[in-house]
């Protein structure tokens, strides 16, 4: 027994939503680091060399301007500039002696003077730039002494800054990444926490347990919208659960009526009146009755069923409403006589609409029928058709008991007969509205029921009329005139 219930377990297939979303975050996040790395990497060498470019000139051209009697006010000055730009100031002879600072331990640059020479060559003024580093290089005069200027960044190179920077950035970039991975397994937890719990209490519900409750406010608004959903079917799959129970409990109840008396009067026939003319005719009827009734019950069972399954693929065309409706009221005529019912019409003429024509009869033959089943002890019952706005609008008036409000939305209900007891000239079978309500959904008509307890009821549907519908069926009374 164990060994079957596992095997009807279906194994899981596919990733966890968990580790989909954590995987997807954590790799977004991921992909955004690096690519804001790159771009920064790539921005700040441009930025920062801009900037350097821009101070040392600005730094150069300030000190080129210096001027003096002396040379330690000159130098003064020249260091004043270079604090100021916080850039390394160097002066030196063609032979690369230091001429500012005087003192300076390293002596000779001598290569670096033949550097900024070979910059020079005939500017006043000059960038030097390597490949990672750049400074300023200018002539100048010291005490008529002819000089180079050079000024260079203070920490040495330009590389050097940048590569500080890239350090820093990658330390940041992984410190994100971790951080990164930490958010978006918290996220991916918030979000699958909650779709766990809805689906847990949705397995629940298909083992058939309607009385747990999906509505609750989730973080997320799809989520408690699912859950809304999610109990919406529970309600509906739980009344049709209920419909389904009563339906057959019903079913078999009134197939078994007539097959037990279709037996028992085939066995009189048989045993008793076989022989008497007169009563084995009636005894017959009975029979023949009764079958009729069994096998309009599994017409309407079967209709029903076709209809809800969406089997009947029935052709719409346009149609003349009026003359359907008139038709179908006249179908009762013979129970004027034998019944002594009054069947009042007021039709408009030529209100033409677009529909299944048989599925229509069927509604209305339905509807007359059950205010003629269910009209009181007057026996009046009035059909109406008539023009609102861009429909046709049919109504069924009887004067019976009515409906009271709280049964009002079960009578269109498989199944429903409030009173069964009720005697009625056209032979029901409790589907009759469950089957007018198929059609009409499925034809996408308006309709209902205005009822009042001990006055009646009305029962109503709007047909669209059909686009189609000439001038000439808008003014019947010229029509008719012209005929
Ligand atoms: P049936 O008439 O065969 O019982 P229907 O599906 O046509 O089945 O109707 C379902 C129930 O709705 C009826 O049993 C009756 O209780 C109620 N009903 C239908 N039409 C009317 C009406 N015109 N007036 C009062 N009750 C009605």
């Amino acid at each position: 027994m164990a060994n079957q219930k596992n095997g009807l377990k279906r194994t899981r297939t596919g990733k966890s939503l968990n580790l989909v979303l954590w995987f997807s975050f954590s790799v977004f996040a991921l992909v955004v680091i690096l690519v804001y790395g790159v771009v920064q990497n790539v921005l700040i060498h441009k930025q920062y060399r801009e900037m350097a470019v821009k101070t040392l000139s600005e730094a150069g051209k300030k000190m080129l301007q210096v001027s003096g009697s002396e040379d330690t006010v000159i130098a003064r000055k020249l260091y004043g500039i270079a604090n100021e730009y916080g850039v390394c100031l160097y002066i030196l002879d063609e032979n690369g002696e230091s001429v500012f600072p005087e003192y300076t331990a390293e002596g000779n640059y001598s290569e670096l003077a033949s550097v900024i020479k070979g910059a020079l060559s005939d500017r006043e003024s000059t960038l030097i730039e390597g490949q990672k580093e750049i400074a300023f290089g200018a002539k100048t005069s010291v005490s008529g002494r002819a000089c180079y200027l050079y000024l260079a960044l203070p920490d040495g190179t330009l590389g050097s800054n940048v590569g500080n920077f890239r350090w820093m950035s990658m330390l940041t970039g992984a410190f994100s990444v971790v951080l990164a991975f930490v958010a978006s397994g918290f996220v991916a937890m918030l979000i699958t926490k909650p779709v766990t719990e809805v689906t847990e209490r949705a397995k629940e519900l298909s083992r058939g347990n309607y009385q747990l409750n999906f509505k609750k406010d989730y973080y997320c608004a799809e989520i408690t919208e699912l859950s809304d959903a999610l109990d919406n079917a529970r309600v509906e799959i739980s009344k049709a659960d209920k419909m389904q129970k009563e339906l057959i409990a019903n079913v078999s109840h009134d197939f078994k009526t007539p097959l037990t008396m279709i037996k028992a009067y085939a066995s009189m026939i048989r045993e008793i009146s076989g022989e008497e003319k007169e009563k084995r005719d009636a005894h017959a009827q009975i029979i023949i009755d009764e079958s009729d009734r069994l096998a309009a019950l599994v017409g309407d069972l079967l209709d029903l069923s076709k209809l809800r399954a969406g089997l009947v693929s029935d052709v719409k065309k346009e149609f003349n409403l009026s003359e359907e409706v008139y038709r179908i009221a006249n179908r009762f005529d013979y129970l004027k006589e034998t019944g002594g019912y009054q069947i009042q019409t007021e039709i408009e003429d030529d209100l033409y609409t677009v529909a299944c024509r048989e599925r229509i009869e069927q509604v209305l033959y339905n509807l007359i029928g059950n205010a003629v089943n269910y009209t009181g002890a007057d026996k009046r019952v009035i059909v109406k058709l008539f023009r609102r706005n861009d429909c046709a609008r049919f109504e069924v008036y009887d004067t019976g008991k009515g409906i009271p409000p709280d049964e009002v939305d079960a009578i269109w209900d498989r199944y429903y007969r409030s009173n069964k007891t009720h005697k009625r000239p056209i032979q029901g079978t409790g589907l009759g509205l469950s089957i007018v309500k198929s059609i009409l959904l499925a034809h996408e008509c308006p309709f209902g029921v205005l009822s009042e307890v001990g006055k009646g009821s009305c029962f109503w549907v709007e047909f669209l009329i059909s686009a189609e519908e000439t001038e000439e069926d808008k003014n019947p009374k010229r029509k008719r005139e012209e005929v």
